[in-house]
């Protein structure tokens, strides 16, 4: 079966036109209106597994907007893909008992497309924008007066017949969720009252979102195969509730059960290309072109060339991961293989 991820934004990378990856932290084309993901979406803040510290901070600012009788502050959620920030959104408006309008930036090309969502918005109503880093300037500069006074400057005509209009906006928050927070620009990044990171999930959270999504699916997932799951799914909800999705696909198929052990998971693995460390083909070329140059620290734009990748993939989405389990560091002279990684390496190529 083919795994075809592409990100809403990669279209064009070239990666997207090959095989895509299971692991890939990034949403793909048919998880997009699937049910079962939407199945998967937490209910309440108390569904919502981990991130204790963002849910406590985010409570008590919606518990004292109401209080006050005030819109919650403009929030910016930032951190990888698939680790919850349009779920935490969307339940946000759920406790401010409001609508949620979701967008993503590179949908809003024209100055008029910022202007129509603005002005669709209703008092208190949230307007979710993901990928604000991607906004157009025209776009982002809109926002600025909307976000502050709650007011739409706008310049109609041109040259001597151009008049300024004002347009008073209801009130209303935005929530913008990024991947790349350095790439916000200044203006806008102050404008946020609330900015918050969301971190990898530790092994033992994302076994409760496993188990607890194996639940909704009619699934008797086993302790170990759970944990196995848990432990490889590079910290993120989406890579785990994707690869829980593939191993019942294979016990479904090959094994005519609903229930899942660890062999099953072993196996349904194996025929991913996925190792007990949760490394799938791509991470292992990108390991392997490393420790072909020995102790050298070797830049992205050469591993990207002769990966055949795109720089900008491998750098946000193969890398966090291998540095998150000790096996590369980025150097300013590069990228460079750990003893850990080495190890790991040569055990795969002597298999
Ligand atoms: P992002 O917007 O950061 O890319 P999403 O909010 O779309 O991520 O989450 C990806 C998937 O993971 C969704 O199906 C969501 O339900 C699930 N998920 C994310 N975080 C959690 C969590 N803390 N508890 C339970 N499920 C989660």
């Amino acid at each position: 079966m083919a795994i075809i991820s592409s990100s809403l934004d990669e279209s064009n990378s070239p990666r997207s036109r090959k095989e895509l990856r299971i692991v890939d932290s990034n949403i793909i084309s048919e998880e997009k209106n699937n049910k079962n993901v939407n199945l998967a979406r937490p209910n309440s803040f108390k569904e919502f597994i981990g991130q204790d510290q963002i849910k406590s901070t985010l409570k008590i600012a919606i518990e004292a907007s109401t209080y006050r009788n005030e819109v919650l502050e403009h929030t910016l959620l930032y951190g990888q893909p698939g680790l919850g920030k349009t779920t935490l959104a969307l339940l946000i408006a759920e406790e401010m008992n409001t609508k949620c309008r979701v967008t993503s930036a590179p949908s809003i090309e024209r100055p008029r497309d910022i202007v129509g969502l603005l002005l669709g918005l209703k008092e208190g109503e949230i307007l979710f924008i993901d990928e604000i880093h991607r906004l157009n300037k025209l776009a982002e500069e809109l926002l600025y007066s909307a976000m502050e006074d709650f007011r739409l400057d706008l310049t109609m005509g041109a040259n001597r017949g151009a008049r300024c209009r004002t347009i008073n906006l209801p009130k209303f928050t935005l929530i913008g969720a990024t991947t790349k927070f350095a790439s916000i620009s200044a203006p806008l990044r102050d404008r946020f009252g609330i900015c918050q990171k969301i971190e990898f999930y530790s092994v033992d959270e994302l076994q409760e979102i496993i188990f607890n999504f194996s639940t909704l699916i009619n699934l008797h997932l086993e302790n170990d195969a759970c944990c196995m799951l848990a432990k490889i799914s590079r910290g993120t909800p989406r890579i785990a509730l994707r690869l829980l999705k593939r191993v019942r696909d294979y016990s479904q198929v090959i094994k005519k059960t609903n229930k899942i052990s660890l062999e099953a998971v072993e196996k349904a693995l194996i025929s991913q290309k996925i190792d007990n460390k949760g490394l799938d083909n791509l991470d292992r070329k990108f390991l392997s072109f490393l420790n072909l140059n020995l102790n050298y620290p070797v830049g992205l734009d050469s591993i990207a060339a002769a990966l055949g990748e795109d720089s900008s993939m491998l750098e946000f989405v193969v890398e966090p991961y291998l540095i998150q389990i000790g096996f590369i560091i980025r150097t300013p002279r590069g990228r460079v293989l750990t003893s850990l990684g080495k190890k790991y390496i040569n055990s795969k190529n002597e298999n």
